[in-house]
C-alpha cells in the first residue's frame, strides 16, 4: 500500500521514512510540509498520483528516500513518460554484433567507453566532449552504435526520436526535453540517443520557423549546454541521414561527427552469415555467400537483414507449395536456404539508399566530419 508508506506529498522530505521499504505510519504532516512536498512533484499531490506513476518516481529517488533537485519541478506524468517509453532498460546490442565501421567503433571506444567507464582519467584535457553525430543512410547501424555504447559502458540509453518530439508529444515537447535530460542526470552515466536530429536542430526553418520549434530547439541547446559545461556523464549522440540540413549550433555541440557509411562487402557477408548462423540456417558455401556480396553492392545493412529474411522464406514457400500442411510441417521438411533464394529474394529487396545520396554524405565528411 503505497499511501500509508514510501514516496508520497504527505511524508515525503519528512525524516521519519526512507522511500525505500521503510513502513511509515499513515500520520498526516502539518500543512506547511504539504505545501512544500507538493511543489516538490510538479504540483501534484500524493492523492493524485497513480500507482505506476508513484512507483516510477520511487526508483528515481536517491539512497536518502528523496526526489532528486532536478526532478521535483518537473510533472510526474512526464518523468514517467521519460522512464516507460523513452528510457530502454536493456538495449542488449554488443559490439559484435555490428558489422564493418571499425573506424567509427574505434572512435567511439576513445570518445565514449573510456571517459564512461574512467572519468577521473578523462578530466581536464582529456576531457571528452559531450555531444557525438552519427551521420549517414538510414540503416546502417547508427541506432546499434549507440546501444552498444550503452551496453558497454554500462550506462542507461534513452532514445527519442527528434519528430516525435513534435507529432507525438504536440505541445509538450520542451516539458518533455527537460524531463528527459531531467531523467538522465539521475541515472547517470546516460547515452541519450536523438534520432532524425535533424529535425530538431536544423537550419532550415530559421527564416518562417514555427514559434514552437523555435522554442523546443532552444530549449535543447539550452539543456545539451548544461551538461555539456558541467561534470556530468551523460552523453548525447544525435543520428542523421541528412546532416547537410544541420545548423552552425548544433555542429558546435556535436564535436565528434563520425560518417557510418553503407556496409562493405566483408560487412554484408558478416551479416548473412551471422543472422543465418543464429538461426542454425547456414549452409551456404563461402563461393555463394561472394556471390550475395557481388549481387548487393549499394545494400545497407538493413537492407541486408531484409534481405535474408525474405531468402529465408524460400524453403517454406517451396514445403508449402508441395502441399505440406503449415500446422503439420517440420523443420525437416524444408530444404537449405540457396543462392538461389538469395536471387529470388534481391527481386524483392531493393536497395533502399541511391547513389546520388552518398555523393552528399561523402561531400559532409570532408566539410565537417571526423575522419580517421
Ligand atoms: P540506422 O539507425 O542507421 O537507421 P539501425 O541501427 O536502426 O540503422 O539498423 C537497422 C537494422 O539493420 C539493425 O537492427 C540491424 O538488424 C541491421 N543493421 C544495420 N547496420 C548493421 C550493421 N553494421 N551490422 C549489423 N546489422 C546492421
Amino acid at each position: 500500500n503505497f499511501t500509508n508508506r514510501g514516496y508520497g506529498a504527505r511524508s515525503y522530505g519528512s525524516s521519519r521514512r526512507g522511500v525505500r521499504g521503510n513502513f511509515v505510519p499513515p500520520i498526516k504532516s502539518n500543512g506547511g510540509n504539504v505545501g512544500s512536498m507538493t511543489s516538490r512533484i510538479g504540483g501534484k499531490g500524493d492523492d493524485e498520483l497513480n500507482d505506476s506513476t508513484r512507483t516510477c518516481l520511487e526508483m528515481l529517488c536517491g539512497p536518502d528516500g528523496e526526489l532528486p533537485e532536478k526532478l521535483r519541478n518537473l510533472e510526474p506524468r512526464l518523468i514517467e513518460q521519460v522512464s516507460n517509453e523513452i528510457m530502454d532498460r536493456d538495449p542488449n546490442v554488443r559490439w559484435s554484433d555490428i558489422a564493418g565501421l571499425e573506424h567509427a567503433k574505434k572512435c567511439v571506444v576513445e570518445m565514449v567507453i573510456w571517459p564512461l567507464l574512467r572519468p577521473d582519467i578523462f578530466r581536464g584535457c582529456r576531457s571528452p566532449g559531450k555531444g557525438l553525430l552519427l551521420f549517414g543512410p538510414p540503416g546502417t547501424g547508427k541506432t546499434m552504435i549507440g546501444k552498444a555504447i550503452a551496453g558497454e559502458a554500462k550506462a542507461t540509453f534513452f532514445y527519442i526520436s527528434a519528430s516525435s518530439l513534435t507529432s507525438k508529444w504536440i505541445g509538450e515537447g520542451e516539458k518533455l526535453v527537460r524531463a528527459l535530460f531531467g531523467v538522465a542526470s539521475c541515472r547517470q552515466p546516460a547515452v541519450i540517443f536523438v534520432d532524425e536530429i535533424d529535425s530538431l536542430l536544423s537550419q532550415r526553418k530559421s527564416e518562417g520557423e514555427h514559434e514552437s520549434s523555435r522554442r523546443l530547439k532552444t530549449q535543447f541547446l539550452i539543456e545539451m549546454e548544461g551538461f555539456d559545461s558541467g561534470s556530468e556523464q551523460i552523453l548525447l549522440i544525435g543520428a542523421t541521414n541528412r546532416p547537410q540540413e544541420l545548423d552552425e549550433a548544433a555542429r558546435r555541440r556535436l564535436t565528434k561527427r563520425l560518417y557510418i557509411p553503407l556496409p562493405s562487402s566483408e560487412a554484408r557477408a558478416w551479416i548473412v552469415r551471422n543472422l543465418l548462423e543464429k538461426d542454425g540456417l547456414l549452409k551456404l558455401s563461402e563461393e555463394d555467400i561472394v556471390s550475395i556480396c557481388k549481387l548487393t553492392e549499394g545494400y545497407s545493412g538493413s537492407d541486408m537483414k531484409n534481405l535474408v529474411k525474405d531468402a529465408t522464406m524460400g524453403p517454406l514457400r517451396e514445403a508449402l507449395e508441395h502441399g505440406i500442411e503449415i500446422t503439420k510441417l517440420k523443420k525437416e521438411d524444408m530444404r537449405p536456404v540457396t543462392l538461389q533464394d538469395f536471387e529470388n529474394a534481391l527481386q524483392e529487396v531493393r536497395p533502399s539508399v541511391s547513389l546520388s545520396e552518398l555523393g552528399i554524405y561523402d561531400k559532409w565528411n570532408k566539410q565537417f566530419g571526423s575522419l580517421a
